[in-house]
């Protein structure tokens, strides 16, 4: 009987997660390389050049001077959570081979999706 790749795939352990995201600014480094790749790039003119405001947690450009979140233009726009909670959250959600509950989800992140989902009245899937 041949083995099925799909039940047998590696997976990430609770060590390896908390060592890859477990922090608010390792959440953040994972977003800004997905996001940009090769550097920032404005997303209103293009440019590929400007700074990060660290004292407002923004980007802005050296173009048009736009200022912008990392988390702008991203399934993460507007949360008020933070990013590690969220990449906690999608951690569980992906390495349950049969599902995680709503109940179980809000254990797992100490109620933090769970109050979220209920304000902005959603479902969460992904
Ligand atoms: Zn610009």
């Amino acid at each position: 009987m041949a083995r099925n790749a799909i039940q047998f795939q590696k997976g990430l352990s609770e060590v390896a997660f908390q060592g890859n995201y477990g922090t608010e600014a390792q959440c953040e480094t994972v977003l800004e390389t997905m996001r940009w790749p090769h550097g920032f790039v404005c997303p209103e003119c293009g440019a590929a050049k400007g700074h990060r405001l660290d004292s407002r947690n923004l980007y802005q450009c050296a173009s048009c001077r736009r200022q912008t979140s990392l988390t702008a233009g991203t399934i993460f726009e507007h949360t008020k959570l933070p990013l590690s909670i969220w990449f906690r959250g999608m951690y569980h959600l992906t390495q349950s081979k049969n599902g995680v509950s709503a109940m179980e989800l809000m254990r797992r992140t100490s109620g933090s999706l769970r109050s979220r989902a209920q304000q902005d009245k959603a479902t969460l899937s992904f």
